[in-house]
């Protein structure tokens, strides 16, 4: 038998998230935001969920948005960071490869290279992320020789927002609005965050990502399923070991678990090295046959252990690390991450079936 850890991925899921992202904001376009191999979860088994309503992908390598044209993909794709290298450009408008712009050395770059097709890009604004982007002040000037470059199919303006999940974007996109009210061009400001919060920022295009995974961008302000979004990665072991405590026993490495009374505890395969987070302590939230349950002491590279009381479980239970009832946003606040960084951490090692 196989080491029984499993991912499950629920394209059905993605596609109902993604609707569901296009119902809340009914008046822009979504590009699905599918970088880092979809968070995760796998390119083009996510595209290909919603490859006859998508209006358009967003992801980071002028490579994997090849990889959308060639399996056929003929929407708008945007490269979130834009190019890297000339070579990058020259395929980017070979392919009609949408592409970010956010600082000077892209815009030479753009001038001196040349294109075998005119290219649509994006000028990226500096609203206080302090990431990527012009200050909001050069947006004119930008926009004028990118104008005059005469290699552009269309310019857009955007922006993302540091705080679109915390203290809120007023200000920042009250700046954003007034640099780009006149310019008369499609804007793009909105990640899931805004999306759901902040209908004011919707303009042309949004941009949700975590959300079409089922995460929830504002988790301890709503869950995900509070927010009618469906889980679509669920990991998923078995128990292959039973040990029985007595009072003062240790568990794990360190023993930073101690038994206070008799009790039985389950050995999962699960550990690190697939993904799972080794910051989640004693009390991480964990199904076994159904019933959650807790984790305890430290998660090992390739276990970790659960607390069987009140469970009618042995060797062969089965687990949910997260997934169906049990919210991958549970598992990450007890570890002290984000369901981003859950799913993005996903083990090679791990198989993944679609379900
Ligand atoms: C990753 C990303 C998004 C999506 O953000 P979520 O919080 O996952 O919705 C949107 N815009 C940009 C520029 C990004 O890099």
């Amino acid at each position: 038998m196989s080491r029984p850890i499993l991912a499950r991925i629920d394209p059905q899921a993605f596609r109902h998230n993604y609707l569901h992202a296009k119902q809340r904001a009914p008046g822009a376009r979504a590009w699905a935001v599918v970088k880092a191999n979809a968070y995760g979860h796998g390119l083009l088994t996510c595209a290909e969920a919603v490859r006859d309503v998508a209006d358009g992908f967003a992801l980071l390598e002028v490579s994997e948005a090849m990889r959308l044209r060639a399996a056929g993909f003929t929407q708008p794709i945007l490269m979130l960071e834009g190019f890297f290298t000339e070579n990058d450009l020259c395929l980017a408008a070979a392919h009609q490869i949408s592409t970010v712009i956010h600082c000077d050395e892209q815009v030479r770059m753009l001038e001196l290279a040349e294109l075998s097709q005119p290219l649509a890009v994006f000028i990226k604004l500096n609203t206080g992320m302090n990431r990527l982007g012009f200050p909001l002040e050069q947006s004119n000037a930008v926009l004028a020789r990118l104008q005059a470059s005469g290699k552009l199919a269309q310019i857009g303006l955007m922006t993302h927002f540091a705080e679109a999940d915390g203290q809120g974007i007023a200000e920042p996109l009250a700046q954003f609005e007034a640099v780009s009210r006149l310019a008369g061009v499609p804007r793009s400001a909105a990640n899931s965050a805004a999306l759901i919060r902040n209908p004011e920022a919707h303009y042309d295009w949004v941009r949700p990502g975590i959300m079409l995974y089922g995460g929830s961008p504002m988790p301890a302000l709503h869950s995900a399923s509070a927010l009618g979004l469906r889980p679509v990665m669920s990991l998923a072991s078995e128990i292959i070991g039973v040990q029985h405590l007595r009072a003062g026993d240790r568990v794990g490495y360190s023993g930073t678990f101690t038994a206070d009374r008799p009790m039985r505890v389950g050995t999962v395969a699960c550990g690190y090295a697939d993904g799972y987070p080794r910051h989640a302590g004693t009390g991480t939230p964990i199904l076994v046959n159904g019933q959650r349950t807790r984790t305890l002491g430290r998660v090992s590279m390739d276990m970790l252990a659960c607390d069987l009381t009140g469970i009618e479980a042995d060797v062969g239970g089965r687990v949910t690390l997260w997934g169906e009832s049990l919210a991958a946003d549970d598992v990450a606040a007890a570890a002290g991450t984000i369901s981003y960084e859950l799913f993005c951490a996903l083990a090679p090692r791990v198989p993944v079936v679609m379900c």
